[in-house]
């Protein structure tokens, strides 16, 4: 079955600063919790690398993720998509 077209915004990460946000099947849905599904990593405007992840459950994805990942930076921007490439190690 194919959700994704029926997925809506139904949260955002709680710092109020990082892109990161919650998803659902509806606006009623409750956040859930994910197990990561794919693992991406791009450049930040500085070039720090922010991580960009998946998450969710056997039934749908829960939550699209940026984070940094060598902590060097508070992530408040999507990594500019031509500097993505997946995350293997
Ligand atoms: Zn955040």
């Amino acid at each position: 079955m194919n959700i994704l077209p029926d997925l809506v915004v139904i949260g955002r990460c709680g710092c109020g600063k990082c892109p990161t946000i919650q998803l659902g099947l509806n606006y009623e849905s409750d956040i859930l919790d994910g197990r990561t599904l794919i693992d991406y990593c791009g450049l930040s405007q500085k070039g720090n690398i922010i991580g960009v992840s998946v998450l969710g459950n056997e039934k749908q994805p829960t939550e699209l993720e940026f984070w940094s990942v060598d902590g060097l930076e508070e992530i408040t921007e999507i990594p500019a998509i031509e500097t993505l490439k997946p995350m293997n190690t």
